[in-house]
């Protein structure tokens, strides 16, 4: 099995011919998801559909998110597919294993970096 990771050179190259994006311009691409390497990743490593399968059958738990640099990325991500669906804040702190207080300090570190739009409720 091949993921795209050693094509990126070439991605690359044919980007910059089609943008006419000068060298100093740093492109940026998605990282491939460990289950479908030809998707972008969602959160959890995991692509778009898997992360909503897994999900619906409550076996998120299997891929934990990391308190890294990904973090934040992996916060985003779940709380906005979270409050997609109505959850509130307690909600989802429960649906990703954090406290209440973890959630509204991680909710306010991405809103303040303009990561995350504010909520329009507080819930
Ligand atoms: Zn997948």
């Amino acid at each position: 099995m091949t993921d795209l990771r050693d094509q990126l050179p070439a991605f690359e190259e044919a980007a910059r011919r089609l943008l006419h994006a000068p060298r100093r311009l740093v492109l940026v691409h998605a990282r491939p998801a460990a289950c479908h390497p030809d998707r972008p990743v969602n959160a959890r490593g995991l692509c778009d559909s898997c992360y909503e399968t897994h999900w619906r059958n409550g076996t998120l738990g299997q891929f934990p998110t990391k308190r890294t640099q990904r973090f934040r990325d992996d916060f985003v991500a779940e709380y906005r597919h979270l409050r997609s669906y109505g959850l509130g804040r307690s909600e989802i702190a429960e649906r990703l294993g954090m406290t209440r207080n973890a959630v509204d300090a991680a909710y306010r570190r991405a809103v303040r970096a303009g990561a995350l739009a504010p909520d329009r409720r507080a819930g």
